[in-house]
């Protein structure tokens, strides 16, 4: 009897609960939700103050809110408002207009930039027939600098920006008048459940922008969310519109995805959804061919190389983009490399060619900026070179400003099963050993591996090789 009234009263309390879900914004006061002004930037606050002292609507809004709820320290701070960009950029000498057809106002602070963004109007596929599939890669430049789609500068009010976003825990308002929060889409409820849950129709969604579902990844990746169903179910089927997308967007969006602390796992997801090949097709299909070499097995470097960026991230070191684009591509590298050295090219010209070929295939995907594709060429020349250490050589290659890298990289094909005859702990020994100790390491080198190492007795046996044709045919 009284189980009976009690769940009796349970469905009444979650049929109004769950109309009261219907009705939005939610709004919840200060002393209901554990956001504190102290957690948040003081010049984020700056704005909002100065904003709303001008008569302005505003609020903080994003990934700010959402990291705060879950206890996760944001990475910067944006805020929304009611005036236009002319306006805010009028009560603020330190800010500065962005962009031609769609604007946007970045006030500086030092070395922080609030991005403050107009309330937007969404303008959905079919008020916008101009933006087709095929053309996506061309209009990139109508995005913020968050990759919302921002074509023309039609203004709205908040219940419209708030739709436009791409999750529900996307669409959370701080307003610091009264340091409520306010919930458009039910935000707070999928923070509770741990779910990511996309805004109105995911198809629709995901056919607008395609990188949103990349950031639903992310967001699993990051937050250990789950997708929701709907959200999730056409990802699979969906993933091939990413080829629309400007490599420059994707390259950034892969720096977030598998550089930011949660890349093992992002790794896996991204695979699992099938997204994946869209980024690296190279190392992709070489992942799918499970080819494997004696001296490289891709899964486990790749991983490990994740696992080691993941650690770094973590523990507050820092990582370079270049160093994980590296890793990812040096399967494939590897693989060419051998390819060419199949066809007669000598071990280093048929590395760089490899090299080539690699970040050719690899620009059409995401882009690679000339200052990190040079020095991951480094890392993976210097692969060739760390083995060489006889005579003064140790001492340079000590020297090259790529160094460091080569060696971290050396150590996770170590790590990974690639067995280089204790080379790592011989660098490792070397880079913090006095100069007594240093001169002992090479000189042991040179006892034991003269014989296939050292440059005189070698050379002349290669050119013997290659130059006698004799020899050659008769291998055939
Ligand atoms: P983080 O900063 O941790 O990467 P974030 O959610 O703040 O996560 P940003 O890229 O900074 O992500 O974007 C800020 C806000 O802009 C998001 O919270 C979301 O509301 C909106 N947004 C970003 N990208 C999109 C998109 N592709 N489609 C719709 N809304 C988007
Ligand atoms: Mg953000």
């Amino acid at each position: 009897m009284l189980t009976g009234l009690k769940s009796l009263v349970r469905k009444a309390t979650s049929a109004l609960l769950s109309s009261q879900e219907q009705t939005y914004p939610i709004i919840i006061p200060r002393d209901k939700h554990n956001l504190s002004r102290q957690d948040l930037s003081t010049n984020a606050l700056k704005v909002l103050y100065r904003l709303n002292k001008a008569g302005y609507e505003a609020y903080l809004v994003g990934g700010c809110i959402r990291d705060h709820l879950i206890g996760i320290e944001p990475k910067d701070f944006d805020v929304v408002t009611k005036a236009t960009p002319e306006e805010v950029q009028a009560l603020f000498s330190n800010s500065r207009l962005i962009g031609r057809r769609f604007r946007l106002v970045h006030v500086t602070f030092g070395r922080e930039i609030i991005e403050v963004s107009t309330f937007r109007a969404n303008t959905t596929q079919e008020e916008a027939p101009e933006i087709e599939q095929k053309s996506l890669k061309d209009k990139d430049s109508a995005r913020s600098s968050h990759g919302i789609i921002l074509r023309d500068n039609v203004y709205g009010n908040i219940e419209e920006d708030a739709e436009r976003r791409d999750f529900t825990f996307n669409a959370l308002y701080y307003n610091v008048e009264d340091f409520s929060i306010h919930d458009y889409c039910g935000g707070l409820a999928d923070i509770k459940n741990k779910q990511i849950r996309i805004i109105g129709d995911p198809r629709q969604r995901y056919q607008e922008d395609p990188v949103r579902m990349l950031r639903a990844i992310r967001f699993a990746g990051k937050l250990g969310f789950d997708i929701e169903a709907n959200t999730v179910a056409p990802i699979k089927e969906m993933a091939q519109l990413l080829d629309h997308i400007p490599p420059a967007r994707l390259f950034e969006e892969v720096l977030k995805l598998l550089g930011s602390g949660n890349g093992t796992k992002t790794f896996a997801l991204l695979r699992e959804y099938g997204l994946f090949r869209y980024l690296f097709p190279d190392t992709d299909a070489l992942l799918q061919s499970g080819w494997k070499r004696q001296d490289i097995d891709p899964e486990a470097f790749i991983l490990r190389g994740l696992k080691n960026t993941d650690e770094r991230i973590q523990g507050g070191k820092s990582t370079a983009p270049y160093f994980l684009y590296a890793i990812l591509l040096w399967p494939s590298v590897a693989l060419r490399h051998e390819e060419f050295m199949a066809q007669g090219m000598p071990v280093t010209p048929a590395l760089h060619q490899a090299a080539n070929m690699v970040l050719d295939n690899q620009v059409a995907s995401t882009a690679i900026p000339r200052r990190f594709s040079t020095p991951m060429r480094e890392i993976w020349d210097m692969q060739l070179r760390l083995p060489k250490r006889y005579g003064k050589r140790a001492f340079q290659l000590l020297e090259h400003p790529r160094f460091r890298a080569a060696f971290d990289f050396l150590l996770i094909r170590e790590q990974s099963g690639t067995e280089l005859e204790g080379l790592g702990a011989w660098w490792e020994a070397f880079q913090f050993g006095t100069e007594s100790q240093q001169r002992d390491l090479i000189k042991q080198i040179d006892k034991r591996t003269s014989n296939n190492e050292g440059p005189k007795k070698r050379r002349p046996r290669r050119r013997r090789k290659s130059n006698g044709p004799q020899h050659e045919s008769s291998s055939d």
